[in-house]
């Protein structure tokens, strides 16, 4: 089956030259929830590492068998992380997304303390307050922030997923300051619909499900 990959890797670099960053700057995060092992395995054989699940059962029931035949997949959890997953969680993925509440951190730490290893942590922030929505409130960034570091969590980016209805190039701005005031360096922002925006506003990895798979099965963003 025929990809997009190679378009859209195109694009990438192109905004990113547009936006004076160097071409190895931002990553393509193929976000292949919903999607088939028959449309993920020809993208591996593209050269595809970075994939992107939202629910941690489908992820591990896709990705178990392809991590042993693949072993520099990058897996990265974009959708909530209940308490009760984080085990399965720390087992299958490389970089968890999503770290929005304190319980969270608390259930993170302990498993990883008694692991000695941690994966990469990033801070899901609401940008748009918006109620329905994951990640933390943007005032509540910092006190969460410090929650991590006594927890001896170390957090190295931050992530958004902005309101349907407002301009997205607000809230990827917004990200990045608060990225940049405490001194984080990976910016998890940018979709289908979106990813050259978030390019210019200093993305390091763009989330693209739709515009590479094409259309899949009804599963929600990030609402819970
Ligand atoms: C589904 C999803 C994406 C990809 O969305 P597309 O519009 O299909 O590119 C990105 N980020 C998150 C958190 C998602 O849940």
């Amino acid at each position: 089956m025929q990809t997009n990959r190679t378009n859209i890797l195109q694009k990438i670099s192109e905004s990113l030259r547009y936006a004076n960053r160097p071409a190895d700057a931002a990553e393509l995060l193929a976000v292949s929830k919903g999607q088939p092992l028959s449309t993920i395995e020809p993208l591996i054989k593209e050269g595809q590492r970075a994939f992107g699940e939202n629910r941690v059962q489908e992820a591990a029931d896709k990705f178990s068998t392809l991590r042993t035949t693949t072993p520099d997949l990058r897996l990265h959890l974009i959708g909530p992380l209940q308490t009760n997953k984080v085990k399965v969680a720390l087992d299958l993925f490389d970089v968890i997304e999503t770290v929005d509440r304190p319980n969270l951190v608390e259930a993170l730490a302990k498993e990883c303390a008694k692991r000695g290893t941690q994966p990469e942590l990033y801070i899901q922030v609401n940008t748009g307050d918006e109620p329905q929505k994951a990640g933390v409130a943007p005032q509540s960034l910092p006190a969460l922030l410090t929650i991590c570091h006594e927890a001896d969590l170390k957090i190295s980016g931050l992530m958004c997923i902005p309101p349907t209805h407002e301009a997205a190039s607000i809230h990827f701005a917004f990200l990045a300051e608060l990225a940049k005031r405490h001194n984080l360096q990976k910016l998890s922002m940018g979709m289908s619909g979106d990813f050259e925006c978030a390019l210019h506003h200093g993305s390091t990895e763009v989330r693209i499900g739709t515009a590479l798979f094409g259309p899949r099965e009804a599963t929600e963003i990030t609402e819970i």
